[in-house]
């Protein structure tokens, strides 16, 4: 089971999305592992083409990225300052006046930025908790102010100007970058792009960075292949029964690997190279099931991750979004970085 991962395509993916936005620094965001592609490594390459802002969620994630980056490489926690994280050397994103006063009083002077809440409703201080601490913190010279849009995947949705309405008047005369956009909001144009962009799904090749270069390929070793006759019925529960006599190849992933078991009967194929075989039967713990008649001669291994099947498609067949596709994409792969 091999997860590749192409470090050359998430830089140029980080290059063109930084391209769409010149004003701007452009930013890595590698939480959850990278989106499960692998912090340590991708930031490694990210800085080495010019990247030196990087943001993950927890102060956990960034204390294990910390060793891997030089010491000009800005780390930002987005959970901001929780009571009792180690937050030494990174930069905590501050999301309530509670969690501002909290770091001044144990890391004054050093390093926080401030998240404000322009209508998501998830993290950052609202208008007027901004408005009574406004003065203290500028004084104390934040890195940068943020938020975070809710619907840049949607450009025509009214929340996204609505939020840059109120993100533009929460930061008026404040003389500090700003930062609104992930993938989604650079993708929306020059008015979104403030100082500081935070792409994170885009440099992994996902949705909605359609132009993305693809970073992920996901071979599965085929295990064993057997003769079905029509009548028989393949896997648990017996949802799927052969109509005629097919060749049945078990390939070693599963659900426990991150490949859902909701897309069990939704049309999702594995490749052997341009040659789709479908899936049949319902993905197991640790297999897969897979109708390999058409294929000639039987690959070492399939793919469910490959240009022809990008991550956003096997998506669809789950019923979710790439994202959690790549963050649920399991332990036992051996990942390799090329
Ligand atoms: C996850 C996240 C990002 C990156 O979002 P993508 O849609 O993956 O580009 C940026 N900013 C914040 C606050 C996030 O939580």
């Amino acid at each position: 089971m091999t997860l590749h991962i192409d470090l050359q395509a998430i830089v140029a993916n980080w290059s063109a999305l930084a391209a769409k936005a010149p004003g701007a620094r452009a930013s890595a965001v590698v939480k959850a592992d990278a989106y499960g592609l692998g912090a340590a490594r991708v930031a490694a390459a990210l800085y080495e083409a010019g990247a030196r802002d990087f943001f993950v969620a927890l102060a956990s994630e960034g204390r294990a990225l910390r060793p891997h980056l030089p010491r000009d490489a800005r780390i930002n926690v987005l959970s901001g300052h929780i009571e009792g994280a180690d937050l030494t050397g990174l930069v905590p994103v501050l999301n309530s006046s509670e969690q501002f006063f909290r770091d001044r009083a144990m890391r004054p002077g050093k390093p926080f930025a401030i998240q404000l809440d322009t209508g998501m409703n998830r993290l950052g201080l609202e208008a007027g908790e901004w408005s009574a601490i406004r003065a203290e913190a500028l004084a104390a010279k934040p890195d940068f102010i943020m938020s975070h849009l809710a619907c840049a995947d949607e450009p025509g949705h009214p929340a996204n100007a609505s939020q840059l309405a109120a993100f533009r008047a929460m930061t008026e005369g404040c003389d500090v970058p700003l930062s609104l956009s992930a993938t989604g909001g650079i993708l929306l144009g020059p008015d979104y792009h403030f100082d500081l962009i935070r792409p994170g799904v885009g440099l992994y090749g996902g949705l909605p960075f359609a132009d993305a270069q693809p970073v992920v390929r996901l071979s599965l070793p085929v295990i064993q292949t057997r003769t079905v006759q029509a009548g028989e019925f393949v896997g648990y529960s017996a949802t799927w029964t052969a109509d005629s006599p097919r060749r049945i190849a078990t390939v070693a992933a599963g659900y426990a690997d991150g490949i859902l078991r909701s897309i069990s009967s939704k049309g999702a194929r594995l490749y052997a190279a341009r040659t789709a075989c479908p899936i049949v039967g319902r993905v197991s713990m640790d297999l897969i099931t897979v109708d390999v008649t058409g294929l000639a001669d039987i690959p070492a291994e399939l793919d469910l991750i490959c240009p022809a099947q990008p991550v956003d498609r096997v998506a669809d067949y789950a019923g979710t979004i790439g994202y959690e596709i790549l963050t649920s994409l399991g332990r036992r792969y051996d990942r390799t970085w090329r």
